[in-house]
């Protein structure tokens, strides 16, 4: 890690000087409310990985300011086919997915506990990977059978509500449920922009949430699937901010500045994430960067 940023001492001396490291760079950062001991952060992540690319770095800020995060995974990433036969060297059925799905949630475990994050702070709702917007759309009601795992019900011991049925009212009804238990001031959901439909899904799940629960949430959105190649360039550039992605750059987002030790901490969070490294390395190294950004907006100003 330090040797890495030794490699590009001129890149990281002049995002240094932009990004604000140093004296002073833990002041309040335009993107996010002040973080302190009164900070209660949920992050909504719709696939094991997504919270640390979007938010390592806030969620070590918030612990180490004495305030508590909590981790809501809405799916378990059981239905990455391609991350499946590329890992475990085998056509998927449905008994291997849900063995995917496990390790994932287990790495997700492990990631967020090098950010810090305690065990009752991970929580694991398992519904169905690649069908957040279809459960609160089509199949508020009527559940869902996974076309991955076959399962229509969570199929997780280790989810919070193991057996809850495949459906959008339930989705909403236990996210209703982290709201009550977590109590947080903040929530970082996924940008309806996200050119992934389980972010933009999830996204519009937390506007309704947030609704659902005002006042007194601040809620921010990030952005992970940004489209056009972003974030551009791929791979490990430790000591260089994160550029707005295309998808997201009408919602004009916000940097937040980790600090280098924040950035190594991420970076071993995101390595953590092994079978996503495996398929996708380059994409999951370029989230390493001295910025995190956050939007005010779910969605662009429409014109007057
Ligand atoms: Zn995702």
């Amino acid at each position: 890690m330090s040797s890495s940023r030794l490699t590009f001492p001129l890149i990281a001396l002049a995002a240094l000087a932009l990004a604000g490291h140093g004296a002073g760079s833990r002041a309040q950062s335009p993107a996010l409310p002040a973080l302190d001991a009164a900070t209660s952060l949920l992050v909504i992540s719709p696939h094991p990985d997504d919270e640390t690319l979007c938010c390592g770095g806030v969620i070590q800020r918030v612990l180490r300011a004495g305030g508590r995060v909590t981790i809501v995974w809405v799916t378990s990433g059981d239905g990455s086919a391609l991350g499946m036969l590329l890992v475990e060297k085998t056509l998927f059925d449905a008994r291997k997915m849900r063995e995917f799905g496990q390790s994932r949630m287990r790495e997700a475990r492990a990631a967020t506990a090098l950010l810090g994050v305690p065990p009752g702070g991970q929580l694991f709702l398992g519904y169905p990977d690649g069908a957040v917007a279809r459960l609160l759309r089509e199949n508020r009601a009527l559940p869902y059978t996974s076309k991955f795992t076959d399962a229509a019900a969570v199929p997780y011991a280790e989810a919070l509500f193991p057996g809850h049925p495949y459906t959008g009212t339930s989705l909403e009804q236990d996210l209703d449920t982290v709201v009550e238990r977590a109590r947080p001031t903040l929530i970082l959901a996924p940008s309806p922009l996200d050119e992934h439909s389980d972010h933009a899904a999830a996204g519009r799940a937390a506007i309704a949430l947030g609704a659902r629960h005002a006042p007194g949430i601040t809620l921010r959105f990030w952005v992970v699937h940004g489209g056009e190649g972003w974030p551009s360039p791929r791979g490990l550039l430790l000591g260089v901010p994160l550029t707005p992605s295309p998808r997201g750059a009408a919602l004009s987002p916000l940097p937040f500045a980790l600090e280098p030790e924040e950035e190594d901490r991420k970076l071993a969070a995101v390595r953590a994430y092994q079978t996503q490294m495996r398929v996708m390395e380059p994409f999951l190294l370029a989230f390493v960067r001295t910025t995190e950004l956050f939007s005010t907006r779910a969605t662009p100003a429409t014109p007057p």
